[in-house]
């Protein structure tokens, strides 16, 4: 159920018709919009009584939400989330697209803080990096953890970038919601639903990543998730599939992201790196998504791949990163968008 504020409706009149919806035992999700607010209601069991609502003053429609998705919408909310942060003018779902770029995995300072250098000179705002990694083999490197975040966090001081970096579990989520700007789930626990919890009830902003075999439906229920904790900053990530073709480690489903764009009102950016596998083909896929309207980009780029603990084979080199962003800024401008412009050394920001 959705309560949609007249056009004129003052915010006492938003905060009453909340205050109402708290009585009736559910859960209400102001949205405040460009014309209106609306209020997503969830925590109902069945149907909500709308007359009650409707009657309210300042209220000017009750309506059903058929979806299962509500919070995530386009219904609810028919204009695009855009994210904004505290500390930086880069925005999520703005008319700048968002790159994100750095190594997969923190491996050490000097590896980080070699690639984040690199990243901001060709016009990336974020950095990413795994200091906990969800790895196949138990064997395989697991990240530095903590160590991991603090040289995150000493990168994004020295490069003025946004961190983005990914949870795996309730104690590396407390502690990423401290030292990060984005709080990253991985496709392997895109459906972990005590976990998207846990990142509903921070106040950071969310980048989800699809499962590896999950439909649009799966992707947008598991925002669903997050938001009805009360975060409503979730990015989506479309990072390839699992599919027959064995020329790819993934297959890129370029196809979700107008269907996304059609249903919700979130952003969405592209992972070419894991979507390919291999290094040469990433910026083809980069350019494909924001060609088919991605928001952005999240890329892994280190300085010596091929001693990578994680993920080298698609790793770009910081050259051809440099070349991907500079062909990106026509792709992107065909499409409304824009890409950050390079910085001169010293002047990253
Ligand atoms: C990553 O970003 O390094 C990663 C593990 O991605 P995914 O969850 O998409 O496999
Ligand atoms: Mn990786």
């Amino acid at each position: 159920m959705l309560i949609l504020m007249d056009i004129n409706a003052t915010e006492e009149q938003v905060r009453n018709a909340c205050r109402r919806v708290e009585e009736m035992g559910y859960r209400p999700h102001p949205l405040p919009g460009a014309t209106r607010t609306a209020i997503g209601i969830t925590g109902n069991k069945g149907a909500v009584e709308a007359d009650a609502l409707s009657q309210l003053p300042g209220v000017a429609e009750v309506i059903p939400v058929s979806k299962p998705y509500k919070l995530a919408s386009r219904d609810v909310k028919p204009e695009n989330t855009v994210i904004r942060f505290a500390n930086s003018d880069a925005t999520i779902g703005g008319e700048e697209l968002a790159i994100m770029a750095g190594p997969c995995g923190v491996e050490s300072r000097d590896q980080l803080f070699r690639s984040a250098e690199a990243v901001a000179r060709s016009g990336a705002r974020f950095l990413r990096g795994g200091a906990y990694k969800p790895r196949t083999s138990p064997y395989a490197f697991q990240g530095l953890g903590e160590e991991g975040l603090e040289i995150l966090a000493g990168a994004r001081e020295q490069f003025g970038l946004l961190v983005v970096t990914e949870a795996i579990d309730h104690i590396s989520l407390a502690l990423i919601e401290q030292y990060a700007d984005i709080i990253q789930i991985g496709a392997r626990n895109m459906q972990n639903f005590a976990l998207l919890k846990l990142a509903g009830q921070t106040r950071k902003p969310v980048l989800l990543k699809r499962g590896m075999s999950a439909t649009l439906e799966e992707l947008l229920m598991a925002a669903e998730y997050i938001m009805s904790e009360g975060n409503y900053n979730v990015i989506l990530c479309e990072r390839g599939i699992r599919t027959f073709a064995d020329h790819s480690r993934n297959t890129l489903d370029v196809g979700i992201i107008p269907a996304v764009k059609r249903l919700t009102h979130l952003p969405i950016l592209v992972d070419p790196s894991h979507a390919s596998g291999k290094r040469d083909n990433v910026a083809p896929l980069a350019r494909a998504g924001v060609a088919a309207g991605a928001d952005g980009l999240i890329v892994e780029v280190h300085c010596d791949p091929d001693r990578a603990l994680s993920d080298g084979a698609q790793s770009l080199y910081p050259a051809q990163f440099d070349a991907m962003m500079q062909n990106l800024r026509g792709i992107a401008s065909l499409v409304g968008r824009s890409v950050h412009a390079p910085q001169t050394a010293g002047a990253a920001r």
